[in-house]
């Protein structure tokens, strides 16, 4: 059985999660810089040319987003 209140908990923070990524995603792209929640290097974004995907990421790779639309 699914514990339906802690299935919404899962969604609400997974939606929540998303919409952040969104919101740091538009600003890298914008060029401002936006550190890393975790090594608190700056993010850049990756090109499918140097990558192999596109995405943001730090030089570390704690921060690892790709982005399916680009
Ligand atoms: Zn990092």
């Amino acid at each position: 059985m699914i514990d339906v209140k802690q299935f919404s908990a899962l969604q609400k923070k997974s939606k929540s999660s998303f919409a952040s990524q969104r919101q740091m995603m538009k600003k890298v792209m914008k060029g401002q810089t936006v550190l890393c929640s975790i090594c608190q290097q700056p993010l850049y974004l990756s090109t499918p040319e140097d990558e192999g995907t596109s995405g943001i990421r730090c030089k570390k790779g704690c921060t690892d987003i790709h982005l399916d639309f680009v």
